[in-house]
């Protein structure tokens, strides 16, 4: 096992690394832009290292700044959390190439998914059902993309193959509207992604968002820890997660889990990693895989008991999976409010002073935040300034725990979305469980004030 991690993230997933680092007897080295220094995680860590001033470009984006405080601090290893570096197979190469262990797949693996064409490509080969689409890059000549939009069917979506964080998609309704969408759509996803590359998928009108989380070692085993639910999005981000999924059949997640599973070896997986699908009418069609531990973690560690950033870092070191598919159990049911600082209503990000913070507790509540009182949200970043995570023996009961969790929660000094998902948890239709990926937007238009 590791003596050393250098941890390459932020906010509340460097905490949360540390934290399992300290359970696995790990030395964790934090790093920390300018903006960071007053960070919880900094002031707990036995070791941390400035990269660089506030913008990320600068320091949670700056390989060479990151790599050298690995070699000054003698980390074994990297783990680079989700977002900033964590699914650049550039930088897990160099991190490779400098002695250090990326815990994460393999450059090339992450570098296949990346690309969400060649991703398609790979699962198709596997035996994953895709959304129909267009078969690799979209072409440019007008003619033969009316021609392949005929053939899905409109609605069509036009998607950048490097977009990611819900940008660089396009739906389209009419014939009309398509070669200028696609011009569009490649002109951003140039500029926003260094790649122009596009493809069609229908657009599905009612899916749901679920996704198959993995497990993979480096000796060809690999198991799924059932299935999450984030239906609920605004503009195609995540706002709360829930697994199981309400309402789909047991025997459906079993098959298709098993896919991924077939779909890990043969791509030879190893590490964490996510199958995104959306679903409709009974039927499971891939969209993308995440190569790294995701926001929405907690609610699948919750209902199996397996601790996936520990998993993460003992397959990193060479380990075996510690379980096999059959003792894998879901139990109960969990549901993950993500607590952003943002006005709840208008979405406009709200930095400053915590001038309060009082996290919720009692059975089954778990708080995943570096905030605290008096701690200073830096404008720099991602809104998201931690995780509220309930767990209990049935649905009722977890979204029983999150009402009481959310009116438990004291933040002051800042606004944040925990209006919102009060509001959300007595939603008779959430309530009712299945929700497909518009009708939070839905909701939003028709409470707007
Ligand atoms: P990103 O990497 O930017 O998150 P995804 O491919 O995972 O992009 O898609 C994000 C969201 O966009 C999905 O959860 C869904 O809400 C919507 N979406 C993507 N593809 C389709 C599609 N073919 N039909 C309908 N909605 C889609």
């Amino acid at each position: 096992m590791f003596k050393k991690i250098l941890v390459a993230n932020r906010g509340e997933i460097a905490l949360r690394i540390q934290r399992a680092c300290r359970e696995l007897g790990i030395k964790a080295v934090m790093v920390y832009s300018e903006a960071d220094r007053e960070a919880k995680y900094v002031k707990l860590a036995e070791e941390a290292v400035c990269i660089g001033p506030a913008p990320s470009g600068q320091s949670y984006l700056n390989m060479p700044a990151i790599i050298s405080a690995a070699e000054v601090t003698d980390a074994e290893a990297i783990h680079p959390g989700y977002g900033f570096l964590s699914e650049n197979a550039d930088f897990a190469e160099r991190v490779e190439k400098s002695g250090f262990q990326f815990i994460g797949p393999t450059p090339e693996s992450i570098r296949i998914m990346g690309d969400k064409v060649s991703a398609k490509q790979a699962m198709i080969r596997a035996g994953v059902p895709c959304v129909p689409g267009s078969e690799g890059e979209l072409p440019d000549d007008p003619v033969a993309m009316k021609r392949i939009a005929k053939s899905i069917g409109y609605p069509v979506i036009i998607k950048a193959a490097g977009g990611g964080g819900g940008r660089g998609m396009r739906v389209v309704h009419t014939e009309a509207a398509l070669v200028n969408a696609v011009a569009m759509t490649k002109a951003e996803a140039g500029a926003a992604f260094n790649n122009p590359a596009v493809y069609m998928e229908k657009f599905l009108q009612n899916p749901r968002h679920i996704e198959i989380q993995i497990l993979a070692d480096k000796h060809k085993n690999a198991v799924y820890l059932g299935e999450r639910d984030c239906s609920m999005q605004r503009r195609h981000q995540k706002v709360l997660e829930e697994s199981p999924a309400p309402g789909i059949n047991r025997k459906l997640i079993e098959r298709i889990g098993e896919r991924c599973v077939a779909a890990c070896k043969k791509i030879g997986y190893r590490g964490a990693g996510t199958f995104e699908f959306l679903y409709e009418d009974g039927e499971f069609y891939f969209i993308e895989m995440n190569t790294r531990v995701q926001v929405e973690h907690p609610v699948t560690e919750m209902v199996t008991g397996i601790d996936i950033v520990k998993t993460q870092i003992m397959v990193a070191a060479g380990e075996k999976l510690p379980f096999t598919q059959r003792q894998i159990e879901v139990r109960g049911h969990a549901i993950e409010c993500r607590v952003n600082a943002e006005d709840p209503y208008k979405f406009i990000p709200s930095p400053g002073r915590v001038t309060m913070w009082h996290a919720p507790g009692g059975p089954g509540v778990r708080v995943d935040s570096h905030i605290y009182t008096n701690y200073f949200v830096p404008p720099n970043y991602d809104s998201m300034v931690g995780k509220i995570i309930v767990h209990g023996d049935t649905r009722e009961q977890a979204m029983a725990r999150m009402r009481t969790a959310l009116a438990e929660t004291v933040v002051e000094g800042i606004s944040t979305n925990i209006p919102l998902h009060r509001e959300l948890m007595v939603d008779a239709k959430f309530m009712d469980g299945g929700t497909n990926i518009h009708y939070l937007e839905h909701w939003l238009e028709q409470h707007k004030r």
